[in-house]
């Protein structure tokens, strides 16, 4: 069942003003949001998590919606070279992404496919340890965070990070961005960024934007805490694996293979 974001807030509004009926409530209690969170018009959780479905994702060939949607909502520049390049989502085939891990039930299909990913908000960031000026923390819902203002530009977070989710500006990204979200601080030359979960929107009720862009389901966002989440579900029921889990960074972005 999918609920746009103009719908819920239509949903959400009308429950403010008594008008809903069951079936509405029934619509909403299947999102699986935390129910606290409608109340305050913020999304919390104790343990935020996302849960991809490779398989999912590979229904729409050459599907870049997530992507889009999350580099138009938070401004990444696209400078249309790699050596510039600034990635918040992006793909690198499958085989790369789980580099470390032998699996004889993966599909064949999966194996040459590209796989969606993303800063892991890890549990245990070695990025958080190694900033001289604490420029990024993880929050206790688990979200590592980063302050473009603290950012010094060392890049030891850079260094730190086994899964290259982090990315420099070398060039004034504000040129390159084609159209400016005036609700999202545009970076400087010299700053570090990644992926925040979009906490931006989860302070407003919203989901993340490379959720609510996928028309496939493929990305589901939760709270690993709450035992009735959508993303829960998906671990208790299916068999998922995370990026080179070896390393005990503890990622916190799961694949459904
Ligand atoms: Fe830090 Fe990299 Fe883990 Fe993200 S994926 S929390 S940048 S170590």
């Amino acid at each position: 069942m999918k609920v746009s974001r103009r719908g819920f807030l239509t949903i959400t509004g009308l429950a403010v003003l008594g008008l809903v009926t069951k079936p509405v409530f029934d619509v909403l209690s299947r999102l699986r949001l935390p129910k606290a969170s409608l109340a305050a018009g913020t999304l919390t959780g104790k343990r935020w998590a996302m849960v991809v479905n490779l398989e999912a994702c590979l229904e729409k060939d050459g599907c870049r919606d997530c992507i889009d949607a999350c580099h138009r909502v938070h401004n990444v520049p696209g400078f249309g070279n790699p050596k510039d390049e600034i990635k918040w989502l992006w793909t690198v085939p499958y085989e790369e992404a789980f580099r470390e891990q032998e699996h004889k039930f993966i599909k064949e299909d999966l194996k040459d496919s590209p796989v969606i990913v993303l800063c892991n908000h890890c549990d245990n960031p070695p990025c958080v340890s190694v900033c001289p000026t604490q420029a990024t923390w993880r929050r206790e819902d688990g979200i590592v965070m980063l302050d473009y203002h603290r950012c010094i530009g060392c890049r030891y977070c850079m260094a730190a990070c086994p899964y290259g989710s982090r990315s420099f500006n070398w060039r004034d990204p504000r040129p390159s961005i084609d159209e400016i979200n005036p609700d999202f601080p545009t970076r400087t030359r010299g700053v570090v960024e990644k992926c925040n979960l979009c906490q931006e929107r989860l302070a407003e009720g919203l989901l993340p934007a490379c959720v609510e862009a996928c028309q496939e389901r493929a990305l589901v966002f939760g709270d690993l805490e709450d035992p009735y989440s959508e993303a829960r579900e998906m671990l208790r029921l299916h068999y998922t694996i995370q990026r080179k889990p070896s390393l005990g960074t503890k990622p916190q972005v799961y694949y459904l293979v």
